[in-house]
C-alpha cells in the first residue's frame, strides 16, 4: 500500500488526535510507535521516516508525514503564531483578580482577569502558560475551564493562577 502525503491534507491534518497513531521506520527498518520530540528529531535528521495511520469509518489509511515542520507546530515542538496566537516575546500583560462571592481565600489558586496588552491571544492555554511561566514565574491551572470575553477595550481572558507564583 502507497502511503498517502499529510502535507497534502496541509493543516488539516489531524496531527494531535487522539486516534491517530505514529509509526516510526527507522534506519535499520526497526518500527517504533511514538510521536515525541525524539522520534521528531530523528525524522529530521533523516534517521528514520515517520507515518500515521488515521483511522477512517471503514478503513484506515496510512500517511507518510512529509511535512515535519507542520507535525511540530501540530505537537508544540515549534512554536506556531497563528496555532496558538501567541508570539515569541515577552508578553505585556495587565491582570487583576477577580471578584465574585464563590472564591474560596484559602485556595491556593485565584482567578484573574488578564489582558495582553501586547496584542497577542491565548488560543492555546497550554503554551501561553509555559510562556509566561518563564516570563514571570507564574503557575497558571491549565487542567480547569479558563474564558475570554472580548469589549470594545480588547480581549480579558479568566485564568486560574497559583496565588504564590504571583507573589501575593
Ligand atoms: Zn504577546
Amino acid at each position: 500500500m502507497e502511503p498517502r502525503s499529510a502535507a497534502a491534507v496541509g493543516r488539516d491534518f489531524p496531527y494531535t488526535a487522539r486516534t491517530t497513531c505514529y509509526i516510526e521506520v527507522h534506519e535499520d527498518g526497526r518500527v517504533t510507535h511514538g510521536d515525541d520530540r525524539a522520534a521528531y528529531e530523528r525524522a529530521v535528521a533523516g534517521k528514520s521516516r515517520l507515518f500515521a495511520v488515521w483511522p477512517g469509518e471503514w478503513s484506515s489509511h496510512l500517511f507518510v508525514i512529509d511535512d515535519l515542520d507542520e507535525y511540530a507546530k501540530a505537537h508544540g515542538i515549534k512554536h506556531d503564531q497563528n496555532r496558538t496566537g501567541l508570539e515569541e516575546h515577552v508578553h505585556d500583560v495587565e491582570w487583576t483578580e477577580a471578584t465574585g462571592r464563590d472564591l474560596n481565600p484559602r485556595s491556593p489558586y485565584i482567578s484573574i482577569r488578564l489582558n495582553l496588552t501586547c496584542g497577542c491571544e491565548i488560543r492555546d492555554l497550554s503554551t501561553f502558560a509555559s510562556q509566561i511561566r518563564e516570563q514571570q514565574g507564574w503557575a497558571i491551572a491549565t487542567s480547569v475551564g479558563w474564558g475570554s470575553s472580548s469589549s470594545p477595550e480588547g480581549t480579558s481572558y479568566s485564568l486560574r493562577v497559583r496565588r504564590k507564583s504571583l507573589g501575593i
